[in-house]
This record gives structure tokens, C-alpha cells and sequence, in this order.
């Protein structure tokens, strides 16, 4: 598995609350087909809905492309009905964990400090978070972008350099997902130098910062052209053996 942004491209999935056992059997056996032709710089994994565990394991198990959840707990655990703990998703051989996704804040009122418990909840049990973060479109409108991601990162951020270390943050414009709008890669850039800094102002030198938001096999090359976009968070085209694959490969010679 690469370690962290230096050269290395990490491509993660997120099937959102899709699929079927019948749909994903298909769907892996796709994905370990092409996966057999990829770079070694380039490491691939899926974010699936909880039943679907054990069924990634199973089936992605001898292979290089590992798999993780959509949420997680920010308790070990104890009575707190519907929640799935960290210790759990190891029990089913995860090594990613998305925490903060925009539909997880906007639909289920997690906060920003929420976020920094899950990842630190992740982290104790040895899974990587994937911190999500991003703006609406008003916030974009209104160029506060950047506000809004450093506000957002601000608890992330306090944990320090030893646990900000073992995360990859992905930084997702609200706007830009499942909308089929894309930031422009200089205003990705933009964003994902920003957060580079902040990273490096706590001593964080190397890290994957993933871009995600309507990432398509025809403007995923242009994105990666840019140097701290190290990888991508894809939703809709991840559903899809051969998108998911062309964005692991676009702009490789
Ligand atoms: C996502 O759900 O994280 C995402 C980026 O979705 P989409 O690629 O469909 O915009």
C-alpha cells in the first residue's frame, strides 16, 4: 500500500447506498480484472455500505485492491443503536474509513469536532480516515472556500502531526458532487495548496489529499496534472467497472 502523496495516486470509491450482492460480485469481478494492469504507484480501494463487508473481503481478499466503510462511530462502543464502531470494520478486514462526507453533515448534522472523533476512533483501531471536507456553493459563490476548509480542518488539525500523519483527507466541493459540475483543476489546485499548508504548518509534509466531485474518466487526467491532487474520491463513476478504472489510469503513459 503507498504511504503517502509523494508520486503515488490513491483512487477510493464510494458506492453511497448502492449496490446488491448479485450487482457487486459483477462489479468486483470487473475491477480485479483491470486492477491486474495498474501501476504500482497507483492503489485502489472501495467505501461500501456496511452489509457489504463481507463480501468485499471475500472477494477482494488476495488482491492488491483493499476496501473500508462510509462512517463510522465516534464511540467504541455500548448502547448506541444503528451505529457501527471501528473495532467492527476491522473485524471485516477494512483499512478505509470515509469520515465528515458532505452527505453525512448535511443530511445527519455531524459537526466538524464529530469528525475529528471518528477519525480518532479510526486511527486507535488502526484504519485509515479518508477526512472529508468542502463548501457549498453559496461558500463558493462568496469565495469563503477557504475559510470553510480551514474551519472544517480545525479539529483535525489540534489531533497533530503524528495522527494527521495516518489520515488522507479528500476535499470534495459540495457543489460538485453528484452534480455533474467539476471544480476546474486550478481551482481544485487552489484548494488542495491551501490545505497542503496547513498540513506542512503542523509538520505534516506528505499526505494524500484525494479531489472528489463528479470525477469522469474524460476530467480526471487534467485534475491529476495537478501537483497536490494525489489521488480521487469518486461516487457515481466508481459504480461502474470500466469509469472507475479508466480514472485509476487516466493520464498514465
Ligand atoms: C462522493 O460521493 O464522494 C462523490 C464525489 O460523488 P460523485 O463522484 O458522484 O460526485
Amino acid at each position: 500500500m503507498l504511504r503517502d502523496g509523494r508520486g503515488g495516486r490513491l483512487i477510493l470509491g464510494n458506492w453511497k447506498m448502492h449496490g446488491s450482492i448479485k450487482e457487486n460480485r459483477e462489479l468486483m469481478r470487473r475491477l480485479l480484472e483491470g486492477a491486474e494492469a495498474l501501476p504500482a504507484t497507483v492503489a485502489l480501494g472501495v467505501c461500501v455500505p456496511f452489509p457489504y463487508l463481507a463480501q468485499a473481503r471475500e472477494l477482494l481478499y488476495a488482491s492488491d485492491i483493499s476496501w473500508g466503510a462510509q462512517d463510522v462511530s465516534c464511540h467504541a462502543q455500548g448502547a448506541y443503536t444503528g451505529e457501527v464502531s471501528a473495532q467492527m470494520l476491522c473485524d471485516f478486514g477494512a483499512t478505509w474509513v470515509l469520515v465528515g462526507h458532505s452527505e453525512r453533515r448535511t443530511m445527519h448534522g455531524e459537526t466538524s469536532a464529530q469528525v475529528a472523533e471518528k477519525a480518532q476512533k479510526a486511527l486507535k483501531r488502526g484504519l485509515t480516515p479518508v477526512v472529508c471536507v468542502g463548501e457549498s456553493y453559496k461558500a463558493h459563490e462568496d469565495g469563503a472556500a477557504l475559510e470553510v476548509i480551514r474551519e472544517q480542518l480545525k479539529p483535525i488539525l489540534a489531533l497533530g502531526a503524528e495522527q494527521v500523519s495516518k489520515m488522507v483527507i479528500a476535499y470534495e466541493p459540495i457543489w460538485a458532487i453528484g452534480t455533474g459540475l467539476t471544480a476546474t483543476p486550478e481551482q481544485a489546485q487552489t484548494v488542495h495548496a491551501y490545505i497542503r499548508s496547513l498540513l506542512e504548518a503542523i509538520g505534516v509534509s506528505e499526505l494524500f489529499i484525494l479531489y472528489g466531485g463528479s470525477v469522469k474518466p474524460d476530467n480526471a487526467a487534467s485534475l491529476f496534472a495537478m501537483p497536490d491532487i494525489n489521488g480521487a474520491l469518486v461516487g457515481g463513476a466508481s459504480l461502474d467497472a470500466k469509469d472507475f478504472l479508466a480514472i485509476a489510469n487516466a493520464g498514465l503513459k
